[in-house]
Formats: C-alpha cells, structure tokens, sequence
C-alpha cells in the first residue's frame, strides 16, 4: 500500500476548534477513501491514508477537500541512519542528470532523537552526493526537495509536494443557500466558500418555458462540479415563471431585475429556514453589470434576514475566470443557455434604485403568496459527489 501524508493549516487553530477542524475534515475524507478503497490515521497534527489506487486518482480525490494545505506520497522506514540514507537515495537517484536544482530539508517532531533536522540535512546530503548524486543544490529556490521527518517511531520522506485547497474543510451544519445561476460567476462564488468550510445547498430559479431545460441541465451539472468538494449537495430547483410573468405584467421594465432579485432573496431566505440555513451566497461583483452597483446591493438587502455573502464582489471578470478554469465550472459556464434574466432584462435598468419606489411597486403585488407558492412548488435533486 502507498502512504500518504494529508498536512492542514493548524497554525490558527488551538483546542477545540482544532478538534472540531480534524472532525469535519476526517468526515470529508472518509466517503473519497471508500472510493480509494484506502484507510486512514490520525497523527499529530496530519493525517496518514494508506491506499493501494492509482496515485493520479488518489490525487483527483484528496485534492477536493478544503483544509488541506498538502499532499504528499510518503515512504518511510526506522531511525536507523543507514536505512534513512538508503531511502533518501532510493527516492532522488532517478532524478540524476534531469539538471533540476535541489534541495534537502527535514523536520524532527521527535526531540529526543540525537541529531537536530540541521545535521541530519547535511548527512543526507552529503551521503547522497558520495553516491554520485549530479544536481545543483539550491536551497533558496529548489526544483525538487527531499523533505524528511523524523517521526517517534518512524522517518517519512516525501519529493513530491501536491499543493492542497487550503481554507477549512467544510462544515456539514453550517448549511449556505448558494444562488447558483448557470453564468460564470455565482459558482465561483460558490467554490470560495466551500472553501471556507461552507456546506452549500444551492438554489436555482427556473423560469420555463422561458428558459429552456438545457438551461437547467446546466445548473444541474455546475452544482456537480462543486459537489466534489461536499459530502452531500440537495439542490432546489425553484419555478419562477408565475413570478417573472407577474413582474413582467405589473412592473415597469428597468425594475424587474431588483424586483425578482428581491423575489429570489425572499424564496431564498424561506428555504433556508425549513433547512436551518445560515446564510446566501450570490455571485455579484460590484459594478460588473448596470444592476450590480451598491446602490442596488442595498436595495436587494432591505428586509432580508441572513446575511448575504458576496465572496466575488471586489474580483474582476478574468479573476473570477481564473477560477472558474481551475475548478472546472468555466466551461459548462460559457454554454450558450440564456436564462431568465438575460430574457427579462431590459436594455436600461435602473442603476440606483429607489428603495421608496420598489417598495411602492411591491405593495401592489400579493408577494406572500406568491412566494408561498414558489417554495410550495420546489423540487430537489440531491446529488453526491461523484470521482472516476
Ligand atoms: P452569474 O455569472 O452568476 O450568472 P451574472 O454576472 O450573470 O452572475 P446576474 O445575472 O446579475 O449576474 O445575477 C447576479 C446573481 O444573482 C448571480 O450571480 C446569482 O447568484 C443570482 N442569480 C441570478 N439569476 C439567478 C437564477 N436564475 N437562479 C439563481 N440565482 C440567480
Ligand atoms: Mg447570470
């Protein structure tokens, strides 16, 4: 079985929180380890996966939990100098003549070992150069590192160094309404709070026959790309049509993007409730289009009772794109399917909305039921997450 070593940002993390941050994080790891088919340890400080699966798939699957900084094949063998100097050479030797700068660096957590990390870097070093190692050292910016750890029992030593998500691993009770539209930016959105820990449950306004149900096939397959990072994912499909076609009849037309935007804020917050939510996420970025400036924002917030996080809100669209191309939604984002805004909007919304007027517009719908109706009419697709 090939080892690997799971490291978390503990730095910021003392006692419970701690306890709590390993608990969350051990329960992301373990449906990924029965895909695996892998097991795991708890060290200090790290956890231990043993598995026998190829190692490019382990890496696809440990790489969606949040909360670790990295990964790590490790190899491992006892205190004993000369099996320690074997293995250093066992691991590097292939890598002669490549010409890639080198390094050697290494922790000791067991104090009581008789050499400090300092000596055992340049035995290792010097070892393997006897034996003919060939590579520039450069221990400022190294191509290639052999880091050991001189464990209590145990030393591990590792070259290969994949880097993790980072954050917290994601806190299945702490549940975020993700306003999931098939663009670019709301599930990206999305990701960066999963990547704080978030359990998202998102929640999509489907307006057929406006939009089409490709449009929702869309959502569908965004919420499973960011299902791999979550356990469990219960997306809710709202129907917006009696909405839309309500606001469309009744409202004037450079209002009807705040006017459903509050509509969905208000849906929103209601299935958060029946789910105990904490909170909605939404992909505006300031200033990106006419509707999103601050002004609008605050119009969209009036009366809403969780907080509403914008994680996007400061990037710029080829930020937002960066990720989106690294996470893999960017191109199931870009497929050609309008949906109910690009429909509805007209050429000149309002850019700083009146909270006097909208509220003036409101008064003359019956809104309670029409959002009663709306969460009455939800369906909801659950989906796990899926690795191949
Ligand atoms: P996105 O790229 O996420 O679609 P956008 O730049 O197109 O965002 P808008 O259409 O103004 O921006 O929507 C702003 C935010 O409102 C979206 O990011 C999303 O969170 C939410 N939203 C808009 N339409 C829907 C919808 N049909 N279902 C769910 N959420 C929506
Ligand atoms: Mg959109």
């Amino acid at each position: 079985m090939q080892e690997y070593l799971l490291r978390y940002g503990e730095l910021t993390l003392k006692g419970r929180n701690r306890k709590l941050f390993v608990q969350n994080l051990i329960q992301v790891l373990k449906p990924r380890l029965s895909v695996l088919g892998g097991t795991y340890q708890a060290l200090h400080k790290k956890l231990l996966v043993a598995t026998d699966a190829p190692q490019d798939q382990v890496r696809r699957i440990l790489e969606t939990i949040s909360g670790l900084t990295s990964i790590s094949p490790i190899y491992r063998t006892n205190h004993d100098l000369t099996s320690i100097k074997a293995l250093a050479w066992q691991l590097v030797s292939q890598f002669r003549g490549s010409g890639l700068k080198f390094a050697v660096k290494g922790k000791r957590p067991n104090k009581r070992f008789p050499m400090t990390s300092m000596d055992m870097q340049t035995v290792i070093a010097n070892d393997i150069y006897q034996r003919g190692f060939d590579l520039p050292v450069d221990l400022k910016r190294p191509d290639l590192t052999l880091e050991f750890s001189i464990e209590m029992h145990d030393t591990f030593m590792n070259i290969v160094r994949w880097p993790g998500i980072g954050g917290l691993p994601i806190n299945p009770r702490t549940r975020f309404g993700l306003l999931l539209s098939g663009g670019l930016d709301s599930p990206v959105a999305g990701y960066l709070m999963q990547k704080r820990g978030a359990h998202l449950m998102p929640i999509y306004f489907h307006t057929p026959p406006y939009t089409v149900d490709g449009a929702k096939d869309k959502v569908i397959d965004l919420a499973r790309v960011l299902a791999r990072y979550q356990n469990h994912m219960d997306l809710h499909v709202v129907n917006f049509t009696r909405i839309m076609k309500t606001l469309v009849a009744d409202c004037p037309a450079e209002c009807l993007v705040i006017l459903s935007r509050r509509l969905m804020m208000r849906v929103a917050t209601q299935i958060m409730k029946r789910h105990r939510g904490h909170a909605l996420i939404t992909g505006e970025s300031l200033g990106q289009v006419a509707s999103q400036t601050i002004e609008n924002m605050a119009v969209i917030n009036e009366g809403v009772p969780l907080p509403i996080l914008r994680p996007v809100v400061g990037m710029d669209k080829v930020e937002i794109i960066q990720i989106a191309r690294r996470i893999g939604t960017y191109e199931i984002s870009i497929q050609p399917f309008e949906d109910c805004c690009s429909l509805f909007s007209p050429k000149e919304p309002v850019t700083k909305a009146s909270s006097k007027r909208i509220q003036a517009i409101e008064s003359n719908l019956d809104i309670e039921t029409l959002v009663q109706d709306a969460v009455a009419g939800l369906e909801t697709i659950t989906l796990q997450p899926e690795f191949e």
